[in-house]
């Protein structure tokens, strides 16, 4: 079983998310997959809707949120919110929300309490960028990310993935290489099972970064590699659904 997940980003509107699940063919897709794409706030209703019309093999999550339920927040989105209009996951850390707009670790471990509170799957994403890959700082940077938000994902028992990101690969064609992507999530792996204990086993991890149809096989087939968040290439509904049928 493979997570395959797709990161709309801004782009895909109301109109373009129902286009999308029209369009979206999943035959040869190996069932007991777990699919999710996470539009922006204002196409989760509309994505929601046209999921569950297309047979209901997709989810649908929130890209961020903001952790108070409701307030004067102008322009955030809250967890309670994006449950109401259907989501069901939750994206947090993403790295750009970290290096583009600013959001701290401790910004993070709030966001990932409060998708738990309200019952939606977090997505923590970390990743280093190409400084501090080239520093050696791998496993540093991605375990501190990591440790911020562990509290807040130990604290009840529920479901949660992490998605290693490394930044220098988001949205550059860069890929790491599966040896790479397997190093990094042993790393996480280790740190899950040392604070929770061996049900960290079972806890996907998901490498992201220019994952496209031609490279997706090879990628989910490294070792702790249990699926792949995909942004570009999740944007068209032939290349999601050939990349979830890479997941065999
Ligand atoms: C992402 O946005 O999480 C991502 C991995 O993007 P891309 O696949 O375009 O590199």
């Amino acid at each position: 079983m493979a997570v395959i997940a797709g990161n709309w980003k801004m782009h895909m509107g109301p109109a373009r998310a129902r286009a999308f699940f029209d369009a979206l063919d999943l035959s040869g897709v190996g069932d007991g997959h777990d699919l999710v794409v996470f539009p922006p706030a204002v196409a989760i209703e509309a994505a929601v809707g046209a999921a569950k019309r297309a047979g209901g093999r997709v989810g649908v999550g929130v890209q961020n949120l903001y952790w108070m339920d409701e307030g004067a927040f102008t322009g955030e989105t809250s967890a309670p919110m994006a449950v109401e209009a259907g989501a069901g996951f939750a994206l947090v850390g993403h790295s750009e929300r970290r290096h583009l707009f600013g959001e701290s670790e401790g910004d993070t471990a709030l966001k990932v309490g409060a998708a738990r509170r309200h019952g939606l799957v977090p997505v923590l994403c970390v990743g280093e960028t190409l400084d501090e890959r080239k520093a050696g700082r791998v496993d540093e940077v991605v375990l501190r990310q990591l440790n911020a938000a562990l509290p807040a994902l130990t604290s009840a028992d529920r479901r949660f993935f992490v998605a290693y990101e490394p930044v220098w690969a988001i949205g550059t064609g860069e890929t790491a290489t599966p040896a790479d992507a397997s190093e990094a999530h042993a790393t996480i792996r280790a740190r899950l099972v040392d604070a929770l204990g061996p049900a960290a086993a079972d806890v996907p991890l998901l490498y992201g970064g220019s994952v496209k149809p031609g490279n997706a096989a090879e990628l989910l087939s490294a070792d702790e590699v249990d699926g792949v968040l995909v942004g570009g290439a999740s944007l068209d509904p032939a290349s999601f659904a050939a990349i979830a049928r890479a997941a065999g």
